[in-house]
């Protein structure tokens, strides 16, 4: 269960629909006014909600969550690397793995550098198995 399905909205919902749907369930189970069964803990998932999906940052930062445990979904992960596991290409344009069923996974560096995300799950070219590929593990270095 996600966070929109707790406030009833959809991902795409905006600020003030979010906002609005939050105002409506707290007012509903508010626990001096409610004496429904569960309401406390209703109005306590609803407020967790609302400090995550109500912060425009910490909402993107959830989104990407999302779409990474989604990504994992689709793609079952069968290894965790780090970039610098992941041999080059002889012009160090691409990243290369070989997968278990033979086939490779690639990742350009230029995606690789110019990534925001702190890991990418690539995709085998031969398979349904996909890596992850932790990136950005050189910050603190
Ligand atoms: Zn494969």
């Amino acid at each position: 269960m996600t966070l929109y399905d707790v406030l009833g909205v959809s991902q795409n919902a905006s600020e003030t629909e979010i906002r609005q749907q939050y105002q409506e369930l707290a007012r509903q189970y508010h626990p001096d006014k409610s004496g429904v069964e569960g309401a406390k803990e209703k109005f306590h998932k609803v407020t967790e909600a609302w400090h995550v999906l109500g912060d425009t940052l910490k909402r993107r930062e959830y989104d990407d969550q999302l779409k990474r445990e989604k990504l994992y979904q689709e793609f079952p992960v069968s290894e965790e690397l780090f970039l610098e596991d992941l041999e080059q290409d002889k012009e160090g344009g691409v990243y290369l793995h070989t997968c278990r069923c033979g086939g490779h996974y690639t990742l350009a560096a230029q995606d690789a550098r110019s990534s925001t995300e702190k890991e990418v799950v690539v995709a085998c070219d031969n398979c349904s198995l996909s890596i992850l590929v932790l990136l950005n593990c050189d910050e603190n270095t």
